[in-house]
């Protein structure tokens, strides 16, 4: 490694490793640094759905980024197999969303974007997914959603960062980014100092703390629980979205049922009681058999939100060789890939995969617009 490396991530999440690896696949040397160990914040505790998509037809770029990852996740899943030997776990189970409210400005978007759905009557219902209770919207069928182990998938991440020759440094809390006094490189100060050609901040809810002295974009931590149940054998197949909430069936009896968006809670990342019961009873409620469930146990989140729900990526205004890639809120899995993809094309002179002006720090929050999903 050379003694500057070409770029200098802050943050081993899902989003600075992802970054990491495609930067390095391109040639370049890169170090990350984390204050804690790699991948243990929200990256580790999220349920893992990645929602389909079509990258040709995206109405917005945000849709676009995310059909890219949808796009990627297979062939990428397969690549990190075949580096390190594991396993991510993606699997491509389909999902059922229950609509609740008019359900025709969201079909329009999916049936835009070419993304294969259809409405489900009871019988049919009953085949893709039996055993259901009585659960309220209109129920379609999303064949294309898959998921991913989180921490299948970030163990797999860090080994082949590994592998590419990507610098790791856990437990390496980096305080605040300069120039060095001679103005050639920046400086990432911390316990120790570090020195890089370019700075990326991954940072996820804490990346407004490093951006603070250039820019305050609103990246804020919005608190995620989740409940996880185990059955001895599996119950149902598919992702069971409805509305904010979603039970996601693991392929060995082991169902997440989340999440709750508390904004308000800040960077505390207890369970509590009235969360917890809440999933407990909406699991039940939407598949009865799950009443004898085992609780296995419970854990939070802090997702990086942002004022407009859609992420920072590209230059720091202001701060020349410094960028950032975070703020991608309900979404990061699905994201990382087309995120890291265009982290790459900027960082290599190439034309990116989607216009970063859309996801620029200084922009005006969008507003409107329907997403074609949530998480
Ligand atoms: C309950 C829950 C369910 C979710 N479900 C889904 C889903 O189904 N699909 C989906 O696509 N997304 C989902 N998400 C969202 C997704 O998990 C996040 O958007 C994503 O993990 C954000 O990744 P990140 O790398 O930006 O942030 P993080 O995972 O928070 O990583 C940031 C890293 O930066 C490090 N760091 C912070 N400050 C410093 C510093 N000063 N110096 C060094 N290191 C620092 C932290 O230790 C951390 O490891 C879910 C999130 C939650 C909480």
């Amino acid at each position: 490694m050379a003694k500057h490396p070409d770029v200098a991530i802050i943050g081993g999440g899902i989003i600075g490793l992802t970054c990491a690896y495609f930067l390095a696949k391109a040639g370049l040397a890169v170090e990350v640094f984390d204050r804690g160990d790699m991948g243990k914040e929200a990256s580790w505790a999220g349920a893992g759905i990645i929602p389909p998509g079509n990258p040709v037809a995206a109405a917005t770029p945000i849709d676009r980024l995310r059909a890219i990852g949808s796009m990627r996740y297979p062939g990428f899943s397969a690549e990190l197999r075949e580096l390190t030997g594991l396993d991510n776990g993606y699997l491509r189970c389909g999902a059922i969303e229950f609509l609740e409210d008019d359900p025709t400005e969201i079909l329009d978007v999916w049936r835009a974007e070419g993304i294969v759905y259809d409405r489900l009557h009871r019988q049919v219902r009953e085949v893709i997914a039996p055993g259901l209770g009585d659960v309220p919207g209109e129920p379609y069928y999303l064949p294309d959603c898959a998921q991913v182990r989180n921490p299948w998938h970030l163990r797999a991440l860090i080994a082949a960062c590994e592998q590419m020759g990507v610098e790791l440094h856990p437990h390496a809390k980096i305080d605040r980014v300069r120039r060095t006094s001679s103005g050639t490189a920046m400086e990432l100060v911390g316990v120790r100092t570090h020195e890089a050609n370019r700075v990326l901040i991954a940072a996820g809810p804490w990346s407004e703390e490093l951006l603070r002295r250039h820019a305050s974009p609103g990246v804020h931590p919005v608190r995620g629980q989740i409940v996880l149940l185990k059955t001895p054998d599996r119950v149902f197949s598919r992702v069971l979205m409805l509305g904010k909430r979603y039970l996601v069936p693991r392929i060995d009896g082991h169902v997440l049922v989340g999440s709750t968006e508390e904004p308000e809670a800040g960077f505390e990342k207890a369970n509590t009681a009235e969360a917890v019961a809440e999933l407990i009873g909406l699991a039940v409620r939407t598949v009865p058999a799950l009443a004898n469930a085992e609780l296995v146990k419970c854990w939070s989140g802090l997702r990086p939100g942002s004022p407009d729900g859609s992420p920072f990526i590209g230059p720091v205004p202001g701060w020349d060789n410094v960028f950032v890639a975070t703020g991608h809120f309900r979404a990061g899995v699905q994201l990382s890939l087309g995120t890291a993809q265009a982290v790459t094309e900027l960082f290599t002179g190439k034309p990116t995969c989607v216009p970063l002006e859309a996801f620029a720090v200084d922009r005006k929050p969008h507003s409107g617009g329907k997403a074609a999903f949530r998480s």
